[in-house]
């Protein structure tokens, strides 16, 4: 969908990107450390100082307590570190209980290491957890959950009680959870974020996964990382360190002090984009659309059906072509288009005279 946006130069509501240059002091943290000369192969577990403000950040916000030395690995974005975390935990024969709708890499990585991915499905409006849906899931070769919260596409932030359910499931079966956080900042309204790990019985089996792209606003530069148990923690470094090894040197040391900026500044970030969520939600329903409410992430999931609109797929294929903007079919996100064959998810996370522009636009529908 991006290079249709490029082809057609229309606005790019389809990949999940800010049109904003990032902090400030962070960006000015990289240029430096590029002329202080850090510019050679980090370690790569990653540098001390980015290892370190990771941990301090993760107590700062949840009271989560992690040792930098062997609990914490830098890795190129999320993507690698949930790819590097599946490789590790996963083999040929597993299964992998993921909700759905999910982030597309979580499929392919599985199908990679030959397990295959076992979707719960959480529905519009409200995309709530059912927790018998889960229970029905597990088999004797289950090995993960794979959770997403907050959850790209729909913007559902899991509940304690969802959450409670997943670990009792966990628990029972021994499994491992592996936890795509990278949205934690991006909150609205009053949500909270709960991160797995911190619930009873779950340090020791839970893999957390985050990057800064989400929460500095920087996603070109990949650098992420997962935490947890130092066993698994080292089992994921013993994968990733044959991917890329290590990336980023400069990146992870501006990121290093990212994290370490004020409470409010990271409490701004969701206000902010609060604002584009409304923006966006009330744009789309004047069109006619039936947008669901989006409590957190960058994106906004709208239903095409009151439009006239049969097959999201197609929408979304010539929309680029059509009114100049570019967004993306939710049925990529599922294992079987079934009951979400009209859906369409927006990103918010655009500048507001962007966003009124693409509103206008769509109003050529
Ligand atoms: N997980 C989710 C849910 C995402 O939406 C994304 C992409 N934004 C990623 C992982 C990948 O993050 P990164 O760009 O840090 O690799
Ligand atoms: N995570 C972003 C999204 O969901 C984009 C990442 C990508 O394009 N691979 O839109």
């Amino acid at each position: 969908m991006s290079a249709l946006a490029v082809q057609y130069d229309a606005i790019n509501l389809g990949q999940g990107f800010p049109d904003t240059p990032g902090p400030r002091e962070v960006v000015d943290a990289a240029v430096a450390a590029m002329h202080r000369g850090q510019n050679q192969y980090p370690p790569a577990v990653g540098v001390p100082a980015l290892r370190e403000a990771i941990c301090a950040h993760q107590q700062r916000f949840y009271g989560i307590e992690l040792d930098p030395a062997s609990q914490v690995v830098v890795c190129a974005g999320a993507s690698e570190a949930l790819s590097s975390a599946l490789v590790a935990l996963v083999g040929a024969g597993d299964e992998v209980i993921a909700l759905e709708p999910f982030y597309d890499l979580y499929q392919a990585a599985s199908v990679l290491v030959g397990a295959s991915l076992v979707p719960v499905r959480i529905s519009a409006p409200d995309f709530r957890l059912d927790p018998a849906l889960l229970r029905a899931a597990v088999t004797g070769r289950t090995k993960v959950i794979l959770l997403n919260s907050p959850h790209n596409p729909t913007g559902a932030v899991l509940s304690r009680s969802e959450l409670e359910a997943v670990a009792a499931v966990a628990i029972e079966h021994d499994l491992i959870v592996l936890t795509d956080e990278v949205y934690e900042h991006l909150l609205f309204d009053d949500e909270v974020h709960v991160p797995i790990s911190t619930l009873p019985g779950m340090a020791e089996r839970t893999v957390t996964v985050s990057s800064a792209g989400k929460t500095l606003s920087v996603t070109g530069w990949k650098i992420g990382w997962a935490t947890g148990p130092a066993e698994l923690i080292e089992k994921v470094l013993g994968v990733k360190q044959w991917f890329s090894f290590a990336s980023g040197t400069p990146l992870q040391h501006a990121v290093a002090i990212g994290l370490e900026l004020p409470d409010d500044r990271f409490a701004t970030m969701g206000r902010e984009l609060q604002a584009k969520r409304d923006l966006l939600t009330d744009g789309l329903r004047e069109l006619g659309m039936e947008v669901y409410h989006s409590k957190a992430t960058y994106f906004v999931t709208a239903d095409i059906a009151p439009l006239g609109e049969t097959d999201s797929l197609e929408f979304c294929r010539s929309l680029p072509a059509r009114v100049g903007v570019a967004a993306v079919p939710n049925q990529v996100f599922h294992a079987s288009p079934e009951g979400v064959e009209t859906q369409v998810r927006f990103a918010c996370c655009k500048r507001d005279e962007v966003l009124a522009d693409a509103l206008l636009r769509l109003r050529k529908l």
